[in-house]
């Protein structure tokens, strides 16, 4: 089956389908994404994810591209198109193809916006949850609006490579004081000592990642006390759990850190169960 990908208006062959050079998103990386889970062929946390993206949009002032009827059309059809049952769909829109100038174009341009999908192979996911993964530090050196899921993904580019050649699954930011912000395409999260999650404030620094958001019910549900707070990377080491959260991972234990093990350097219960739980809390949509 060849893959399709929808682009500004029309479903193409992946061969096909191309933006213009002069694209922005392509000159500058003015844009901004969203990567939504397929499961079973429905849409997870689909509402949330148009949420963000609304607000991504609108804190770079770029125009929606469409309703978001219309656009939730799109999503189902080109996970229909690709015959995706389990799997993600990729969104993006950015400010539109013209002449390359830093400033904005003409209010008249309009946004450019790509949709993709793909299969993924859930079960593997599932193994490599079941084993953990290791995690690298780096410094942070992102700009400070990563709260806007730009696709300016550079230093989580760079991040996410070095983790790859040192072994590790994920790389985490630590800031200038010392403290963990997030991995380059996850959330950061810990278990204490004394059974208390822990995770960076969605305010500032980090992206409010829509996994992280349902995890929060997913822990109320189970009684597990919260703290919205940075951790430094010496606590993270010295909790009893760690792991990430997103959409395409959704909660993956972390067994190491930096090559010290965490907790008993195996995969711990409450990650375990936070991972099974999550798809009772996350909205699946038709
Ligand atoms: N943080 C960063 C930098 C990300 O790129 C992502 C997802 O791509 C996340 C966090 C997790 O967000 P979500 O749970 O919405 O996938």
């Amino acid at each position: 089956m060849s893959r399709i990908a929808y682009v500004n208006g029309r479903y193409l062959p992946h061969r096909d389908a191309f933006v213009h050079v002069e694209d922005r998103g392509y000159q500058f990386a003015d844009g901004v994404y969203e990567v939504c889970e397929v499961r079973g062929g429905k849409l997870i946390d689909e509402r949330r994810h148009l949420d963000r993206l609304d607000r991504s949009l609108k804190e770079l002032r770029i125009a929606a591209p469409m309703s978001r009827g219309a656009l939730s059309t799109v999503l189902r059809e080109t996970v229909r198109r690709n015959l995706v049952r389990d799997g993600l769909v990729y969104l993006q829109v950015t400010r539109g193809v013209s002449r390359r100038d830093h400033g904005f174009p003409a209010a008249s341009v309009p946004p450019s916006i790509v949709v993709t999908a793909r299969s993924a192979n859930f079960a593997k996911n599932d193994a490599t949850a079941a084993a953990g993964m290791k995690v690298i530090s780096l410094p942070e050196n992102r700009w400070d609006r990563v709260d806007i899921k730009s696709v300016g993904l550079l230093p989580n580019v760079l991040a996410k490579q070095a983790a790859r050649e040192a072994g590790a699954g994920e790389a985490w930011f630590v800031d200038a004081q010392g403290f963990v912000t997030e991995g380059a395409s996850t959330n950061a999260w810990i278990l204490t000592q004394d059974g208390v999650l822990v995770t960076r404030p969605a305010e500032h620094g980090i992206l409010r990642g829509i996994t992280r958001t349902v995890l929060m019910d997913v822990a109320a549900e189970m009684q597990l006390k919260v703290e919205e707070r940075a951790f430094t990377l010496d606590e993270a080491k010295a909790a009893k759990e760690a792991f990430v959260s997103s959409a395409t991972s959704l909660i993956m234990p972390v067994i190491a850190i930096d090559g010290t093990p965490v907790g008993t350097g195996a995969v711990g219960p409450v990650a375990r169960s936070l991972r099974s739980e999550f798809h009772k809390f996350a909205e699946a949509s038709a």
